[in-house]
């Protein structure tokens, strides 16, 4: 037997040793990817889609695998990322990156999986928050050809509030009302989101 040389950690004869270790050991002591952090934080707007990257909402669909990336640290040679799987439920998600290169230049390149923690949750970006307000904001007018009593008034009023609640996904709703003479006038100005 020729130079043969044992692994300090699985005891095992070695061709390749470094620093005391063969090449499995030492890669198992030494990943090649770290996670920089506790989670990535992914908002994207529902309406159009944007998605917020330090600090700014911006419409590019590789953002999510820029912020997933940008959350590792390599501590070797890398050659090629791939994000693996990745589902984006409200909440806290695991996204899969799967990492291609070596921690030491005598071991040639090799597959390294991380996951990585994604918090995602939704929000209207300011634009569309504002064309939504815009574009929700109507007037009700009610006219009467008797004059209104109270109970009538207050009829009409749950009427077009359960109307307006019953648009789909509306959280909030807020109602202006002016009474002339037989005249019931309502502002309802209601919008998605949080
Ligand atoms: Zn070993
Ligand atoms: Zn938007």
């Amino acid at each position: 037997m020729r130079n043969a040389q044992v692994c300090a950690l699985c005891g095992r004869e070695t061709d390749i040793l470094i620093e005391g270790l063969c090449p499995d050991c030492y890669r198992k002591t030494h990943p090649l990817v770290r996670v920089k952090r506790d989670f990535v934080g992914i908002v994207r707007c529902p309406s159009c889609g944007a998605m917020l990257y330090r600090g700014r909402w911006v419409r590019d669909p590789r953002v999510i695998e820029k912020l997933i990336l940008e959350s590792l640290e390599y501590m070797g040679r890398v050659t090629n990322t791939s994000i693996e799987t990745l589902s984006l439920r409200p909440g806290l998600n695991t996204a899969v990156v799967r990492v291609r290169g070596s921690v030491h230049d005598l071991i040639s390149d090799y597959d390294e999986e991380v996951q990585v923690k994604v918090r995602y949750s939704e929000e209207l970006c300011p634009r569309c928050r504002d064309m939504v307000n815009e574009r929700e904001r109507a007037v009700v007018q009610v006219r009467s050809v008797i004059p209104m009593s109270g109970q009538l008034k207050k009829l009409i009023i749950d009427m077009v509030r359960k109307e307006t609640i019953r648009m789909r996904g509306v959280a909030s709703l807020r109602l202006r009302m002016w009474v002339r003479a037989s005249i019931l006038s309502y502002q309802t100005r209601a919008w998605r989101g949080p």
